[in-house]
């Protein structure tokens, strides 16, 4: 999300942050409070809510966190912000029931934080709905209680609103994916979750909720990007590297000048090169990185003064998506695609897989560029 967050403490190893517009919506919070009452006291009770609300929040994050951590998935950090909290896990399982246990840990928190006042109120008799004439008659110990009561209720229902990043979406994609195949199950989640935006965002504009009205913008766009997401991921699963790999590239030698390769990459359009040696073996790269060095500071003349030792082979049957985290992880720059019988066949590089992966998020401006370039 936008700008800037603030790491506010670190539990069971995730960091826990704020972002800033979080503690933009705290200070004016309390400063309307002041405005309207003129109580210090008023202020130092609202104060105490935010604070409470906050935890619950912090809860409910934890819930899929310690969740996810059961299934071996680590959480990155936990966000906060006036839309709500974020637990950023660094990964989502497919498996149906991991997703479902995981994204309905969150609103079970805050279930069972309603559950344990509605107890504490009952057995102390006090009354679950406490009369009161204006927000000021809360401002004590049992408004306290059942304004707690209420709100953790209230996270518990919006939250299971089926839609994107709701975990209700979460959960209603991992249901829909029992039967269904996991890209069908998320695009049926896109539609439902889109519908609702619409939904709600009519709601916000008729009740004037600016907050909602926000929710009902990110909930369109997360629908939409979650959807991208597993589409991303199946075609990368389902497509391997001989199907994109450039199989007439064009091959470097030890003693090819700089001047020719810049030519090349511009005839051409390639960026990243095999170096061959005399006896037709690869021994090494020529990343576009170096290549942009070069012409910078036209400080070296061949390639043998500026290449990579050493080269990645992959075989053509791999598919791409574990190929992708290869180049991720590693910085590999381009791979040697190696037939079966240990024959360089084909080149796959960074340039040409993220033109795929544009090709496929928008066609259109794919070939636009396409044809931008043969200009
Ligand atoms: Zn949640």
């Amino acid at each position: 999300m936008l700008g800037k967050s603030y790491k506010l403490a670190t539990f069971a190893g995730i960091p826990v942050k704020l972002h800033w517009s979080f503690g933009l919506l705290v200070i004016t919070l309390l400063f309307l409070e002041y405005r309207d009452h003129q109580s210090i006291y008023g202020v130092g009770f609202m104060a105490l809510y935010i604070i409470i609300l906050f935890l619950c929040v912090v809860l409910h994050e934890y819930g899929h966190a310690l969740t996810a951590k059961r299934y071996g998935i680590k959480t990155r950090d936990i966000i906060l912000s006036p839309i709500g909290g974020l637990a950023r896990l660094e990964d989502i399982p497919e498996a149906p029931i991991k997703e479902f246990n995981i994204a309905i840990a969150g609103p079970l928190v805050n279930l069972a934080i309603a559950a344990g006042i509605a107890i504490l109120i009952y057995l102390r008799g006090l009354p679950f709905i406490p009369d009161f004439v204006s927000i000021v008659d809360l401002y004590n110990p049992t408004g306290l209680l059942s304004l707690v009561l209420v709100v953790n209720l209230a996270l518990f229902v919006f939250n299971l609103i089926p839609a994107f990043p709701m975990d209700g979406g979460r959960i209603l994609r991992a249901l829909l994916s029992i039967k269904l195949d996991r890209v069908v199950a998320t695009r049926v989640a896109m539609y439902i979750g889109r519908i609702l935006a619409v939904g709600m965002f009519v709601f916000a504009i008729y009740s004037w909720g600016m907050v909602l009205a926000v929710i009902s913008v990110f909930v369109w766009y997360t629908s939409g990007a979650e959807y991208q997401n597993i589409l991303l991921k199946h075609k990368l699963n389902n497509t391997s590297v001989s199907d994109i790999m450039l199989k007439d590239f064009s091959k470097v030698t030890l003693d090819t000048t700089f001047h020719n390769l810049i030519n090349t990459f511009k005839t051409t359009g390639e960026n990243n090169y095999l170096v061959y040696n005399d006896e037709d073996k690869v021994i090494g790269t020529v990343p576009y990185a170096y290549i942009a060095d070069v012409v910078q500071r036209r400080h070296v003349e061949t390639v043998s003064q500026q290449y990579k030792s050493g080269v990645q082979y992959v075989s053509g049957q791999t598919p791409l998506l574990q190929l992708f985290d290869q180049m991720q992880n590693e910085g590999v720059a381009i791979v040697a695609v190696r037939s079966n019988d240990g024959e360089v066949v084909g080149v796959l590089d960074r340039h040409r897989f993220s033109d795929w992966m544009k090709q496929l998020q928008n066609p259109t401006s794919f070939i636009t560029r396409l044809f931008s370039k043969r200009k």
